[in-house]
């Protein structure tokens, strides 16, 4: 369902930040991505729902080639990648709900059905209590679980994180892992970049290791494989 074939990319400042990467990754998979800072790992999840185009080669999501696709088109494959960063990005100003339902893109759906699917997932994610909080008012880790929440309203097939336990502690990492572990278990694949060598070493799932812009390691059950 994602193909990379022979990826290259190139910033604006000359930086080569992918140089030639040549991937599959298939439904309902769990990946981890990891590699020293700079590696391309960031470059290589933003070229998937095009928040980057690549300078060269093909990258095929869901049959789509999305380093061609017109910029209409973004939007709704947007809705097929649910993505999770570092730092969260809720919106401040809105409820738990509201950020959930902000992000959930209903065409002609009532608001009986918008707040069922949205009181859904923040019961997965175990907030439906919070609905009404700001982010501000919840710890850390709830607010990891409202943006994978959000990430997951539209019921998208992949799942990219970006560091999602970067800012957490250990024992709220592993629970924001259960709830990746679940999401995965209900078909999603799951693609985790991280520099959490504890996770990747005990909840053992494919590794592609990325360095200088290029898959240096691809194992089925791998392991971190650096110091930190
Ligand atoms: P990682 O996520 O592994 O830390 P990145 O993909 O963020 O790596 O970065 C790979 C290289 O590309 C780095 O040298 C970084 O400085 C550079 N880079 C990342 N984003 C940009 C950008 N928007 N413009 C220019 N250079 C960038
Ligand atoms: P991460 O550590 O999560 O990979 P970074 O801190 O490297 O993220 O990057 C944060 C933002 O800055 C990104 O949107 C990236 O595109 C941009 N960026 C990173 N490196 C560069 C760079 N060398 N030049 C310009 N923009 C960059």
């Amino acid at each position: 369902m994602i193909e990379m074939k022979d990826v290259w990319k190139t910033y604006n400042n000359g930086i080569k930040a992918i140089n030639g990467i040549d991937i599959k990754i298939g439904k309902s998979e769990f990946v981890y991505i990891v590699g020293p800072s700079g590696a391309g790992k960031s470059t290589f999840m933003r070229m998937m729902y095009r928040e980057e185009v690549p300078t060269s080669g093909t990258i095929i999501i869901n049959g789509k080639d999305v380093g061609k696709m017109k910029n209409k088109h973004v939007p709704k494959l947007r809705r097929e990648i649910g993505v999770v960063f570092q730092d969260f990005k809720l919106l401040p100003k809105l409820t738990v709900y509201e950020n959930v339902a902000f992000a959930l893109e209903v065409i002609e759906e009532s608001k009986a059905s918008t707040r069922k699917r949205v009181m859904e997932v923040l019961s997965l994610v175990n907030l439906k209590n919070k609905a009404r909080f700001l982010p501000d008012e919840l710890s850390g880790g709830e607010q990891q679980r409202v943006s994978i929440a959000r990430a997951i309203v539209n019921n998208p097939s992949i799942l990219l994180t970006d560091e999602p336990t970067g800012n957490l502690d250990p024992e709220t990492a592993w629970g924001i892992m259960d709830l990746l572990d679940q999401i995965n278990n209900r078909g999603t694949t799951v693609i985790m970049a991280t520099h959490n060598k504890d996770i990747v070493n005990t909840f053992r799932k494919r590794v592609i290791a990325i360095d200088g812009g290029l898959v240096t390691r691809d194992e089925a059950r791998g392991e971190y494989g650096y110091e930190n």
